[in-house]
């Protein structure tokens, strides 16, 4: 174990179940079993499970053809009893003989419907509730080791935006510039590159486009908003909009507003402030400008072992930021027939805040 996954991580977790009152904890390959292992597990149709009960000992039930797999994870090294199960064996009814009959059970997010409903059926009466009511609370206030992983994130993802200006040109698909950055994404230290979105000319109008076969054009504004994972677990993720050759005026014109926008997003971050405060301090400036009605989403997200987890930063959500707490800070404006978004992953500090994406903001016109 590590800085990133200590092995105390595991005591402090199985202390937040019995204050939340829940019997176990149940957690299936995911982020929430590598935040508490640091076991970076598959995702398949054979069952892993780590099995945190309010009292008594955790226990990682995994198939037996992947204990070798487990004993050489970080999993391995927690002290951990791995209890293995074979092909024809039911590891529900070895984990329930072992829990007994607990009256509330807490499943990770993301655990597969194939396994939760077949947990329902293993304990009969049992209250089901998400891993997060537990989790998130502990998740979301980032150790000194995880920001330091989070800033590598963006350092990364930082110099993959440092080459996109050399892939954009008129006559290239927005395919084409994916492919290229993907590759970077790659070559500039993630595991995984988990989305190129190239959005150019009309599609830069669409947040949430990915890339398609329209050649880029002159005079065209482009959209890039990519991310990765690192061999960490941990997330990175940016936005840069630039333009091929010189834009419209009134996108030039929107673009200013929009920086203004993010810088004070990014600002108003600090120890004690509401999320929804940093949401406003963006929103504010783009209604103030006449372009409320364009910014059709929430400012920002959590990240950190998943690209989207809490805190999010939208109207409606007070929970005070704390340091420790990594969020992006991402307004957007989107009239048609272009659009732009400025990204930035913000780490709410004891002064204030840190920026973990320094790639310049000011508009890049290749
Ligand atoms: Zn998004
Ligand atoms: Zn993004
Ligand atoms: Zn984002």
């Amino acid at each position: 174990m590590n800085d990133l996954y200590p092995a105390e991580r595991l005591r402090r977790v199985a202390a937040a179940v019995r204050d939340h009152g829940l019997g176990a904890l149940l957690l299936t390959p995911g982020p929430d079993l590598r935040y508490v292992t640091g076991y970076d597990a598959k995702q398949l149709e054979r069952l892993t499970c780590l099995a945190v009960p309010a009292d008594g000992d955790p226990f990682l039930v995994v198939p037996l053809l992947e204990l070798r797999a487990a004993q050489a994870s970080p999993a391995g090294e927690l002290g951990v009893e791995l209890v293995a199960w074979g092909e024809t064996e039911d590891p529900f009814g070895v984990i329930s003989g072992r829990l007994g009959n607990p009256g509330s059970l807490g499943l990770s997010d993301r655990m597969w419907a194939m396994f939760s409903l077949r947990f329902a059926d293993a304990f009969p009466g049992a209250r089901h509730v998400l891993a997060s009511a537990v989790l998130s609370p502990i998740r979301v206030r980032k150790s000194a080791a995880e920001v330091e992983a989070l800033r590598e994130a963006g350092a990364a993802i930082d110099r993959v935006h440092a080459r996109v200006p050399g892939w954009l040109r008129p006559g290239v698909t927005e395919r084409e510039v994916g492919t290229k950055i993907a590759e970077a994404i790659l070559a500039e230290g993630h595991v995984s590159a988990d989305f190129t979105i190239v959005g150019s000319g009309p599609n830069a109008a669409s947040p949430h486009h990915e890339v398609s076969d329209r050649i880029l054009g002159a005079g065209d504004v482009v959209v890039v908003d990519i991310g990765g994972t690192m061999p960490s677990g941990y997330c990175s993720d940016c936005t840069r909009t630039y333009a091929v050759g010189t834009p419209p005026t009134e996108f030039t014109e929107y673009y200013g507003v929009l920086r203004v926008a993010q810088d004070a997003a990014c600002e108003a971050a600090a120890p004690g402030v509401p999320a929804q405060t940093v949401d406003a301090a963006a929103r504010d400036v783009i209604a103030a400008a006449g372009y409320g009605e364009w910014f059709i989403h929430r400012t920002g997200h959590g990240i950190g072992l998943e690209s989207h987890e809490e805190p999010y930063i939208v109207s409606g959500n007070a929970t005070p930021l704390e340091p420790g707490m990594a969020f992006s800070v991402e307004p957007g404006i989107y009239p048609g027939p272009h659009g732009a978004r400025i990204e930035d992953i913000v780490v709410c500090t004891e002064g204030g805040r840190e920026r973990l994406n320094n790639a310049p903001r000011d508009l890049v016109i290749v």
